[in-house]
């Protein structure tokens, strides 16, 4: 293997010798893939289709021992490194041009313990698999709506999904973790060991380390739940989004309702004349009993006049699958989104009249619906802050041609700033663009303090920076 040039933590230009890389690769148990390689184009790509990054080398990680020495290897060497889980950050962050890609995406085993209904669940795991070997017994936590989605950003992020206003959010359900730090040590982390470090994971993203298995606690769901989408013609779009707002905020924790803008998709449950018009879902999971949920979601199948109710018993597996072929891998993404209290009349006039028509056909706008076990978790005892917001407010442009970037992003930036004066000023950190330090610490909000104090403790150099960074003390 020759020489190669890398990229270093701060920008720079490092030059790894052939000795050095071939030691590392005899580290592994997993391949090193470099740019020669046939593999490579493929283990680079990440879901979001905008960013287009050339890693110098990607460790393909195996387990855990692979983890210590790709963070040797980078730390040693000054190394700009990436961490991929799966992949589907839409700030890009699992890739970085010039330096090492740590590849978690073979470690996918997950352990059910049906009896202490608890899972040991590897970081390269995707929800799919995860709710695959979950709901073999009947069981599941709270994750995210979209399946192909890796789990381990999801729950460093906070994490939130069908299951929140019940069971709260992925990190409210995570029991422990192992983690390997930036000095190269593994660490377990809960809230007996380590409970600083446990206390920053838990929505601190993977500012830490990388944490190389996590232990989730489980619980009944399923395995049917009554759950679907509604669908109504744009027309009547104010009125439904008062009555989302209005129903939501009342409804008890095991119903979560989504509300969006969407084109409506060429499919056979939609009459042919309404394919390609804009359109108003309601999409909703009741997880309690169905008999139960039936009634609650009544008051949801009978406002308006809809086009489709396709709300029905299914199994949660499917709930979790419902909309993954609107956000296939591949496609242009760009995300701006904001945490908002209940809108006022006048701000869902404004959404209403800027959505239409949608700049693109797979283009979303989307008020994901909070509250419940999520907000009585206490600000302060994770680092995830914003427990009190009711929704998130979500503008989610896709499309495929590099020369409408501009346009799409625009789009999108204007849209929330004219939403911005009714949403609080916080965020969700799983769903942050590359938008800078203020909106990372809005996302944190007051515990932003505590946790570069913890970044000055577990990582002072900033080795772990591809991330909505935390930056320690002093660093530019
Ligand atoms: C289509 C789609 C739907 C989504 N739906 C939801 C949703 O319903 N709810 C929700 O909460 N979020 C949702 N998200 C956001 C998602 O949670 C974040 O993008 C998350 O970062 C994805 O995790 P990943 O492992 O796939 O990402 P990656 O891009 O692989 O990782 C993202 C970042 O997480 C860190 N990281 C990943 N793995 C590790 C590890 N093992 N140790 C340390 N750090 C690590 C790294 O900093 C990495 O850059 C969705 C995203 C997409 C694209």
């Amino acid at each position: 293997m020759a020489s190669l040039q890398a990229t270093t933590l701060t920008n720079g230009q490092t030059v790894l010798g052939s000795e050095a890389i071939q030691l590392f690769a005899e580290r592994l148990r997993g391949p090193l893939i470099t740019r020669d390689d046939d593999t490579y184009d493929t283990a680079r790509q990440i879901w979001n289709g905008m960013v287009d990054k050339r890693p110098m080398l990607i460790a393909r990680c195996a387990g855990t021992a692979d983890v210590i020495a790709s963070v040797n290897f980078a730390r040693d060497h000054d190394l700009l490194v990436a961490i991929k889980g799966g992949g589907h950050n839409a700030a890009g962050h699992a890739v970085c041009a010039g330096g090492l890609m740590i590849d978690l995406s073979p470690m996918n085993s997950v352990r059910v313990d049906p009896d202490a209904r608890t899972a040991r669940v590897e970081p390269g795991v995707t929800l799919r698999e995860f709710d695959h070997e979950t709901q073999a017994f009947g069981l599941a936590t709270p994750t995210g709506q979209v399946s192909m989605t890796g789990i381990a950003g999801l729950a460093l992020g906070g994490g939130w999904g069908w299951l929140s206003r019940s069971h709260g959010l992925t990190i409210d359900n995570l029991r422990s973790v192992d983690i390997v730090t930036a000095d190269g040590k593994l660490l377990h982390a809960s809230e007996d060991e380590n409970e600083d470090l446990f206390w920053g994971i838990r929505g601190g993203g993977g500012n830490f380390g990388v944490v190389t298995s996590f232990e989730f606690q489980l619980h009944e769901v399923g395995p049917e739940v009554l759950a679907g989408l509604i669908v109504h013609p744009f027309e009547a779009a104010a009125d439904l989004l008062r009555f989302h707002r209005d129903f939501t905020t009342e409804a008890p924790d095991e119903l979560c309702c989504y509300a969006a803008i969407i084109e409506a998709p060429p499919a056979p449950f939609l009459p042919k004349e309404v394919h390609g018009t804009t359109v108003v879902i309601f999409a909703l999971c009741y997880s309690g009993p169905i008999r139960k949920g039936q009634k609650v979601v009544e008051p949801l199948r009978t406002i308006g006049d809809p086009i489709a109710d396709l709300v029905e018993p299914m199994p949660f597996t499917a709930v979790q699958q419902m909309f993954d072929a609107d956000y296939k891998p591949g496609a242009r993404n760009y995300w701006k989104t904001q945490l908002v209290e209940p809108l006022p009349d006048e701000a869902i006039d404004l959404v209403v009249d800027r959505a239409d028509p949608l700049p693109t056909p797979e283009t979303k706008i989307v008020l994901e619906h909070l509250g419940g076990a999520i907000a009585r978790v206490a600000p302060d005892a994770t680092a995830y802050h914003h427990r009190n917001a009711a929704f998130s407010f979500n503008v989610f442009p896709r499309w495929t041609d590099a020369e409408e970037d501009e346009a799409h992003i625009s789009w999108a930036r204007a849209f929330m700033a004219a939403v911005a004066p009714f949403a609080t000023n916080g965020v969700g950190v799983n769903f942050l663009s590359q938008e800078g330090d203020e909106r990372v610490k809005a996302a944190y909000g007051d515990n932003y303090d505590r946790l570069v104090n913890l970044k000055n403790k577990y990582d002072p150099g900033n080795l772990f920076r591809m991330n909505q960074n935390i930056r320690p003390t002093g660093s530019a």
